[in-house]
């Protein structure tokens, strides 16, 4: 059985005192949480807040990018070794925003999932067709694509998010069929590639408008192993009653 992963991307929203806040939140839901894997994925500069207000709970946090190099001249972008700084665990990879915002490559995704490995955090690789994409058939051919490049073949815990691009913060949620047949593929590509053992252990979260009332028919599909959320988990009560409701359609084993 695959234990869900309820992971919260931040992306640049929530400022220093709401980060406070939130991780009040999460503290006082400690004690009646159903039993969940939860991963933050705050803008780098709340990484210390994150690290100082929840050491010692069972929450964990990662970046939302990191660089392929340990130091170096590059300016504005962030090491594994900052991360590692602040007890980060996760970090995201290949997100759809940073392919198409600042150019990221399948190659570049590639060097960045390697990185994460290399340093011991575990990486949550992002892979999703756009509108057109899907509308021109090509749904298949994309996902193959990024998830062959960038898919590590040399062990340590990795995990994989399918977020189309249309569903993501265009309140447009794939349905429950559509997710589950594409999270079916990228199992069945997985399998292909690195054996049918790892491709059964392979959590694989769905990400694009999941909200509280979604939540529960996404995750009943057999494929579907937790979320990725973004506008969502920006308020701490929305993002817990999402773990809350779906606890009960797929319950942790711890
Ligand atoms: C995301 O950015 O990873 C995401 C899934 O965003 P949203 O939930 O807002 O669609």
């Amino acid at each position: 059985m695959r234990r869900p992963i309820f992971a919260a991307n931040w992306k640049m929203n929530l400022r220093r005192g709401e980060a406070e806040a939130y991780a009040g939140r999460l503290h006082e839901a400690l004690p009646a949480l159903p039993a969940a894997e939860v991963v933050l994925f705050p803008p780098f500069p709340l990484l210390a807040v994150m690290a100082e207000l929840l050491a010692g709970t069972p929450y964990a946090w990662g970046g939302q990018d990191l660089h392929p190099e340990d130091t170096g001249p590059h300016t504005g972008d962030v090491s594994a070794l900052h991360l590692l700084d602040w007890q980060a665990s996760w970090v995201l990879c290949g997100h759809s925003e940073r392919r198409a915002e600042h150019g990221e490559t399948d190659e570049l995704v590639a060097a960045k999932v390697a990185q994460a490995l290399r340093r011991g955090l575990q990486p949550l690789l992002c892979v999703g067709e756009t509108e057109a994409e899907r509308e021109s058939g090509a749904t298949e051919v994309v996902l193959e694509r990024q998830l062959s490049a960038a898919a590590p073949t040399g062990g340590g815990a990795w995990t994989l998010a399918y977020e189309p691009v249309w569903a993501i913060g265009t309140g447009r949620t794939a349905t429950p069929d559509l997710a589950q047949e594409a999270h079916a593929f990228l199992r069945a590509v997985t399998a292909k590639r690195l054996g049918r053992e790892q491709a059964e252990a392979l959590r694989v979260l769905y990400g694009g408008s999941v909200k509280p009332e979604n939540s529960a028919s996404l995750i009943a599909q057999p494929d579907i192993d937790g979320f990725l959320i973004g506008g969502a988990s920006l308020d701490p009560d929305s993002f817990l009653d999402i773990i809350r409701r779906c606890a009960s359609v797929r319950p942790s084993r711890t």
